[in-house]
């Protein structure tokens, strides 16, 4: 199939790749010219997993290439996704500024029949609202169909090459055989593809991504109990992960969600709930848990130093919102640094693959130091905080970390080491939850 992609940044890109990867001609388009310059020749500007590989062998095989003409996107190709950022209003809304631009402006190419895919995160009836803008300003035939996108950053290829499951929201019979032709080679093992209605299928993405949330401020919210009343929330997750009505994923405390679809879309379902007159009580606790749990280390650091942290230089290991991907977008890691800086701390990190994109962020402050690997961050450090666990800082040399800190203390956020081993080396260690 001919299919253009409207948005090049980390759905758009691994959807085009992987969509040409199963044979289809795949057209990107974005209005970034940088990134398509970059894209052209290879280089995915983003880092994910397998993607640079795929991307090469695709260019190089001309099943996949790049422009920043929307006009050439729309008009050369029968399947158009939207992969544009949905990000969120101050109000915590959804601002649909760059979807309904580009609907507005891809009407006048449209020269022939077409599906025009939302693949983006979207409130409930947007297919609708693009399908009235679209009618007014063109006489060719087209569906819009919702399409929202399941993948996971730092695994975001192989969810896409073997998606749990594919939704597709459509009423209309010639789209969704298309669509269901478009994803057959995605679905050989088994089947797996849902077709429902428009609206149904926007919300079931808030819907999963808002539960996926709750099972994370729940489980964090046991944790902060487990830290009062002693109690280790490792033995509580596995005492409830094996009954198989829960199951064990997404069960681990930690330093709150981040990135950039969980704490949105939270916020996002609030004000479509708020919209239709509902309170989605739940949702704004979530909400608030996360916001303080993205604290939780800033207030043991501050325990441990008796409030003193002005001018002590702190370390921290992962600044990505999760390992295998360089997104800062609401990363936990930010919010730590930014409320140390507050206290008069300095800040020296290191993360595997969003060194760059932290250095970027925090250019302007030069109490903010970016170091080329784990070790040399921890130099004359005053305590490691642990915010993201890369595989590489999972296991540690001990001796090593003590002849450079100098003051030998561990705030572990992710529960990745052991509390005795390193209080026998003589560290004072925080997890959490236990
Ligand atoms: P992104 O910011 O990585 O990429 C968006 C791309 O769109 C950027 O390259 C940007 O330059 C481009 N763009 C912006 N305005 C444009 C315009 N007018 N015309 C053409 N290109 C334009 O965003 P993303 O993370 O890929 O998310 C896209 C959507 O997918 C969002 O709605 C998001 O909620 C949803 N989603 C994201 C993920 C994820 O893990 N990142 C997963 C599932 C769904």
């Amino acid at each position: 199939m001919k299919l253009g992609i409207i948005g090049t940044g980390y759905v758009g890109l691994v959807s085009g790749v992987c969509f040409a990867e199963n044979g289809n001609d795949v057209l990107c388009m974005d209005v970034d010219e940088k990134k398509i310059e970059r894209l052209k020749k290879g280089d995915p500007v983003i880092y994910e997993p397998q993607l640079e590989e795929l991307l090469k062998k695709n260019i190089s095989e001309g099943r996949v290439s790049f422009t920043s003409s929307l006009k050439e996107a729309v008009q050369s190709n029968d399947v158009i996704f939207l992969c544009l950022p949905t990000p969120p209003n101050e109000d915590g809304s959804v601002d649909m500024t760059r979807v309904l631009e580009v609907a507005e402006n891809m009407a006048q190419y449209i020269n022939g029949y077409k599906v025009i895919v939302s693949k983006s995160t979207v409130p409930v009836g947007t297919c609708e609202r693009i399908t009235k803008m679209i009618l007014k300003k063109t006489k060719h035939d087209f569906d819009v169909v919702s399409n929202p996108e399941f993948l996971k950053e730092g695994a975001a290829v192989n969810d896409f090459m073997s998606p749990d499951r594919v939704i597709v929201g459509t009423g209309s019979k010639k789209a969704a055989e298309i669509m269901k032709e478009l994803y057959s080679s995605f679905m050989r093992v088994s089947e797996r593809f849902l077709l429902m209605d428009e609206r149904s299928s926007e919300l079931a993405k808030y819907a999963a991504n808002a539960m996926l949330a709750v099972r994370i401020s729940f489980m964090n919210e046991i944790a902060n109990i487990c830290e009062r009343v002693k109690a280790d929330i490792n033995m509580i997750r596995i005492g409830v992960g094996s009954d198989s009505r829960i199951g064990n994923s997404f069960l681990f405390p930690g330093v709150g969600y981040g990135g950039s679809c969980f704490p949105k879309d939270v916020k996002g379902l609030i004000k479509i709930a708020e919209e239709y007159d509902y309170d989605f009580k739940t949702l704004r606790a979530i909400d608030d848990i996360n916001q303080k749990q993205k604290m939780l280390l800033v207030e043991k650091v501050k325990k441990h130093f008796k409030g003193d942290l002005a001018g002590k230089i702190f370390t921290i290991w992962g600044l990505s919102y999760k390992p295998r991907t360089d997104d800062i977008r609401e990363a936990p890691a930010r919010t730590v640094t930014e409320a140390l800086l507050i206290e008069g701390a300095k800040i020296q990190a290191f993360d595997p693959a969003a060194n760059e994109n932290f250095k970027n962020l925090f250019k302007n402050n030069k109490n903010v130091k970016i170091f080329s690997n784990n070790y040399s961050a921890l130099k004359n450090s005053d305590g490691l905080i642990l915010i993201t666990e890369w595989n590489e800082f999972r296991r540690i040399d001990i001796d090593k970390m003590k002849s450079l800190m100098k003051t030998c203390v561990i705030f572990d956020g992710r529960n990745i080491y052991s509390p005795k081993t390193l209080r026998e080396k003589g560290f004072a260690y925080y997890g959490v939850g236990r």
